[in-house]
């Protein structure tokens, strides 16, 4: 590989890609790390980044949004991002990131573990060529928690509430871990809130969860809680795309299968 070529991995704020990074840290020592930051992170995502840093010895790039979600959110018309409509992954992780790299040949690792059975982010750039080493190498689940245990890196403490990584607005989220955010982090529940329509009634309203806004959705949070305490009770409060995702592992490392640049 030629001298000019770039290497780059980015970090998710989940466990694989941190699990990733500490792989690498000494077959590639000349790895760029970086961290889209779309704004709106969870107050643990940077703590962990900090340790992570600490481990790594070298800086993660923190790559910032040009115009805040808010901007982006007028520009889409008041329309929340959602599964169908996932303008938020173009334009607060792959333009940041592609802007980053521009035109520089780059090879980007890509934390996909050989025990899932998904593609990740693929470039439409020639430039940007990606590569999977945990499938390479045949590393699976039990060995992520073994380097993240043996670094001392640990895992995200938001897993004590929250299977994945992502915007703390994040679709992808089940109903029980809005509540959680609603009991952690309330300044934040407010302002996922806030960028909700209550105007479901008419057919005309945008919400974060599907069918219910969530002010609704935490007016039954006792329900949810016991149903999510339940085995298999908490997909009869599921509707369409949450009932795909129950099919996913609880601790997918991201929330968005294309966040997980
Ligand atoms: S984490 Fe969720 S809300 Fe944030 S960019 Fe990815 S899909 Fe969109």
């Amino acid at each position: 590989m030629s001298d000019n070529v770039r290497h780059v991995l980015g970090i998710s704020g989940g466990k694989d890609s941190a699990a990733l990074a500490i792989y690498m840290r000494d077959k590639v020592p000349e790895m760029e790390y970086f961290f889209t930051d779309t704004g709106a992170e969870l107050p643990e995502v940077y703590e962990y980044l900090d340790r992570l840093e600490d481990y790594l010895g070298k800086p993660i790039a923190r790559l910032g949004l040009e115009r805040p979600f808010e901007h982006l959110l007028q520009q889409h018309n008041g329309f929340l991002p959602s599964p169908n409509t996932r303008w938020c992954t173009r334009e607060m992780k792959i333009r940041p990131f592609e802007k980053w790299v521009g035109e520089d040949n780059v090879v980007t690792y890509v934390a996909i573990r050989a025990d899932e059975d998904r593609d990740g982010y693929k470039s439409t750039k020639p430039t940007i060529v990606p590569r999977f080493p945990f499938k390479e190498d045949g590393l699976v689940r039990s060995d992520i928690d073994r380097l993240l245990k043996q670094s001392g890196v640990g895992w995200p403490s938001y897993y004590e509430w929250r299977s994945r990584s992502g915007c703390y607005f994040c679709f992808f989220q089940r109903k029980s871990e809005w509540i959680s955010l609603a009991d952690r982090h309330p300044d934040l529940f407010e302002k996922a809130k806030a960028f909700e329509k209550d105007d479901t009634g008419a057919g005309k309203g945008y919400t974060w969860s599907q069918g219910e806004t969530l002010e609704d959705l935490i007016a039954r949070a006792g329900d949810i809680r016991i149903m999510a305490s339940i085995p298999g009770e908490l997909s009869r409060c599921r509707v369409g795309w949450q009932d795909l995702l129950c099919n996913l592992e609880d601790d997918n490392d991201d929330a968005c299968l294309v966040c997980s640049l």
